[in-house]
């Protein structure tokens, strides 16, 4: 078997697509799990976009979720002279020629095709004709592009996704290999660095595939060796179509931003449009991935991105990190200066169980380290109502100074005093849990309780009694 060489070959547009990101994820499981190489190549041919900053953005993208090239990055602008020479050795070798069709010219091929009712125009011409006179025409100055000619019987392959694919000679056109101004186009460039670095398997979105014959077809005129190809299929966002910024986040940018660990998004994204056959287990780390990774798991219909999977997803990977860690990571995402790294190590037995997402712990659970704002009108109305409540609890706020400030000793204080006054514990439970989180819904009462602190619960407590008993 030939060395396995897979590449990722992001055009720098200034952000990485989540379905790039998974398309590169796939190119990096594929390369780890057959013990091949992974490699990054920017595709930076567009002169109007500048190289540096816009690929930065991609880099650190799959940088943060851990795919970093194996060999040297290479930039596609670095090598136009190789795609020239390649294409004019096609020329040399009879596949491809020398084109002098001016843009009106063009224009009014492509209106004829129109009126004749045809789907779409494709450029075509007899490669004997056009290789007439062509010499002098150059010799006199004529400006003029290189086109690949189509081979007329056409192209099949067999896609490691879609099985078998086949293209008919009619269904091809002869495209350009170099533009008139000389610049090179995508189908050459990628054709020649692909076989350049020695990339033996393809793996890209499904947008590509009818760019595949095409590139087949040049492999063939210059006898290269034809890699495998792949084509992944798009992620679709909830409305079914394609996953767009019109339904949400898009860019790994984002997800970095809005908290998520790379771990979580890597291990969402190989399950979109991959499975690993048995069973229903979803949460992998990369290293399981690795592991249990092949290509033929890939599904051949897209999948839809379901954001709410990916927070679970995060919880669970929140869950498998050391407490310390998690602990950490959650810091990282507040600037409130009451969140600190101690109270957080204390609350997270409490929280750990829960825990999807940084912004929503903190949006949910502010009681864990500010005193609430306002109190849940719908509680008050419920839980505070009853003439003797909020007697009964002054009362028991005063108790409070004197018992164990531990989940169980405060347990017991607080089902003694109902118990001797022949109520329910809810009497009391509720009305503390609207005053120390302003919610009608938190973990454990008690063990909030302890983790809180004496001087916290009895302030709060106090300030509900003050604007409630004596109001
Ligand atoms: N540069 C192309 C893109 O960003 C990918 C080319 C390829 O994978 O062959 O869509």
């Amino acid at each position: 078997m030939t060395d396995i060489r897979v590449r990722f070959a992001p055009s720098p547009t200034g952000y990485l697509h989540v379905g790039g990101a998974r398309t590169a994820i796939f190119n990096w499981l594929f390369a780890r799990a057959t013990g091949g190489k992974f490699l990054v190549r920017i595709e930076d041919t567009d002169p109007l976009r500048s190289r540096g900053e816009l690929a930065q953005v991609i880099l650190d993208g799959l940088k943060w979720l851990g795919l970093e090239s194996d060999e040297q990055i290479l930039y596609q602008s670095d090598r136009k002279d190789r795609f020239v020479e390649v294409a004019h050795e096609l020329v040399k070798r009879g596949f491809a020629y020398y084109d002098f069709t001016t843009i009106e010219e063009l224009e009014r091929m492509r209106a004829e095709s129109q009126a004749r009712g045809e789907a779409s125009f494709r450029f075509k011409s007899d490669l004997a004709l056009v290789r007439a006179g062509a010499e002098e025409r150059i010799q006199r100055g004529e400006s003029y592009a290189v086109r690949f000619s189509a081979p007329p019987d056409g192209i099949a392959w067999n896609d490691l996704v879609h099985g078998d694919v086949a293209y008919k000679g009619d269904e091809l056109e002869d495209f350009v290999l170099l533009r008139s101004d000389g610049s090179p186009t995508y189908h050459l460039s990628v054709v020649c660095d692909d076989h350049d670095m020695r990339i033996s398997h393809v793996l890209r979105g499904d947008d590509h595939i009818s760019n595949t014959p095409k590139q087949i077809a040049l492999y063939r005129a210059m006898e290269w060796e034809v890699p495998q190809f792949g084509h992944v299929p798009l992620i679709l966002g909830q409305d079914k179509k394609r996953l767009s910024k019109r339904t949400g986040a898009t860019s790994v940018g984002e997800f970095q931003e809005k908290g998520f660990l790379p771990q979580a998004l890597f291990n969402f994204l190989t399950l979109l449009g991959w499975s690993p056959g048995k069973g229903d287990r979803e949460i992998f780390t990369r290293n399981e991935l690795v592991q249990v990774f092949s290509v033929e798991g890939i599904q051949p219909k897209s999948a839809v991105f379901d954001e709410a999977k990916l927070e679970w997803m995060n919880g669970e990977h929140l869950r498998l990190l050391p407490d310390g860690d998690a602990v950490d990571y959650l810091l990282v995402h507040s600037d409130n200066p009451a969140v600190t790294r101690e109270r957080l190590l204390a609350a997270w037995p409490l929280i750990k169980p829960r825990t999807r997402m940084p912004n929503t712990l903190y949006s949910e659970q502010p009681y864990l380290f500010d005193d609430p704002g306002e109190y849940d009108p719908k509680g008050v109305e419920k839980h505070l109502a009853a003439s003797d409540v909020l007697v009964r609890l002054r009362d028991f706020v005063n108790d409070l100074a004197t018992v164990t400030f531990e989940a169980a000793p405060l347990e017991a204080a607080l089902r003694e005093r109902c118990e001797v006054w022949g109520v329910k514990a809810g009497v009391l439970i509720h009305p503390i849990r609207l005053g120390i989180t302003g919610k009608t819904v938190s973990p454990g009462l008690f063990e909030l309780m302890e983790l809180l602190g004496r001087d916290t619960v009895v302030r709060r407590l106090n300030r509900l009694l003050k604007e409630h008993l004596l109001a």
